[in-house]
């Protein structure tokens, strides 16, 4: 049983390290950082900022972080410079690109100066007033766009019927964005210690169209004046971008973790299942081949039955084979090239119980007298 165990755990030491040399198993290695607004668009408006400026300072660190410290990780950036992009045109980067992860920066604005911290948003149903002007403000983007009745469908990012539609959204990557969104969250409120607002769902129009896991992150309040110079700071903007940045390693790490554990087990069920199969087989026959090649093995055992595989009958003799004479089965243990191994192998079989064992040649799948053999061999 040892044996077999030993074998398995081969097989499947083998299988999984081609596993990984092919990487097979799914990569996090393209995303998507996503700078809201820009060119004319400002989108929200503070006191002494415009949110596209810091969308797009964080949207540049956070994709610096993840390329210096994430060498394998393609950051695909929808703008660099202050330009206008549409909100289509957004998600179809993402998706040309084939990215792993779609991530897009903006800032938050409302009445109220003392409105305060971060908030990471996943598409979904639009609950409450709340969550509807966020996304009102943010889809409001589209009014830049010349032709966005047509392009959206004639979609009114004001009017609140519009976001009826999202109620029937259903994302196939919810649950991973909303795991990349709580990541965020836990980095913004557990390390930097900003309020953290939650991860929350409403129908934003530039992450309806991703075909990956997708999030939209409110960095924090530019109508909160504290928060406002915060987020304008060197150092308000590397920790927001750090921040983001460890959630998307996380991230990353948990996914890739997760697909390997389950290749890795998926390889050993199979070659369980493998070796399970095999042990219930008949003991192979031996079968004529063209190769022509001469090979020596033990016959131990003759008998009318035909065992499987690893049946008590063969005590444990492994390499077992058969050939067929006179009505009987034959049982050899071992293919040797010289004859000098198979004799060393025959006086172990014979040590094991099978007193009478000794050592036959074949070729092409025949029995050939030893004698036979021995002049093949010194030809
Ligand atoms: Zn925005």
């Amino acid at each position: 049983m040892r044996y077999i165990l030993k074998a398995i755990l081969l097989i499947y030491l083998i299988q999984f390290s081609n596993l990984l040399s092919a990487q097979t198993y799914k990569k996090i290695d393209r995303v998507v950082i996503d700078a809201g607004h820009g060119g004319k668009d400002p989108g929200t408006v503070g006191k002494k900022s415009k949110e596209k400026d810091i969308a797009l300072k964080l949207a540049l660190k956070v994709g610096n972080y993840i390329e210096q410290n994430l060498p394998d990780v393609k950051v695909i950036y929808t703008r660099k410079t202050d330009v206008f992009v549409e909100l289509y045109k957004r998600a179809k980067i993402a998706n040309k690109e084939k990215a792993d992860v779609f991530i897009s920066i903006h800032c938050n604005a409302t009445t109220s100066p003392n409105a305060v911290g971060t908030e990471t948003w996943i598409i979904g149903a639009t609950k409450g007033a709340r969550n509807l002007a966020i996304a009102q403000k943010e889809n409001a983007a589209i009014l830049y766009e010349a032709d966005h009745e047509k392009r959206y469908d004639n979609f009114d990012p004001n009017s609140p019927e519009s976001y009826i539609i999202f109620e029937l959204f259903q994302s196939a990557y919810r649950e991973q964005s909303e795991n990349l969104a709580t990541l965020v969250q836990k980095q913004f409120s557990t390390r930097l210690h900003r309020v953290d607002r939650g991860v929350k769902e409403a129908g934003f129009l530039v992450l309806v169209n991703t075909t990956m896991p997708s999030i939209l992150v409110e960095a924090g309040f530019l109508s909160n004046p504290a928060e406002e110079k915060y987020l304008m700071s060197e150092k308000g903007q590397n920790e927001i971008a750090s921040g983001i940045y460890r959630a998307f390693k996380e991230y990353k790490h948990q996914m890739e973790q997760d697909d390997m554990q389950a290749q890795m087990e998926a390889v050993k069920r199979d070659s369980i299942l493998a070796a399970e199969k095999k042990a219930k087989a008949n003991v192979e026959a031996v079968a004529a081949d063209n190769n022509q090649e001469l090979i020596f093995g033990v016959q131990f055992m003759t008998s009318k039955k035909v065992f499987t595989n690893g049946s008590a009958e063969l005590k444990g003799m492994k390499d077992v084979w058969r050939y067929q004479d006179k009505g009987y089965n034959k049982y050899v243990s071992g293919r040797f090239k010289s004859i000098d191994e198979a004799n060393t192998y025959a006086k172990k079989v014979r040590a094991n119980g099978f007193s009478d064992a000794f050592v036959v040649a074949f070729i092409d799948g025949k029995r050939i007298s030893k004698r036979k053999a021995i002049k093949m061999m010194n030809k």
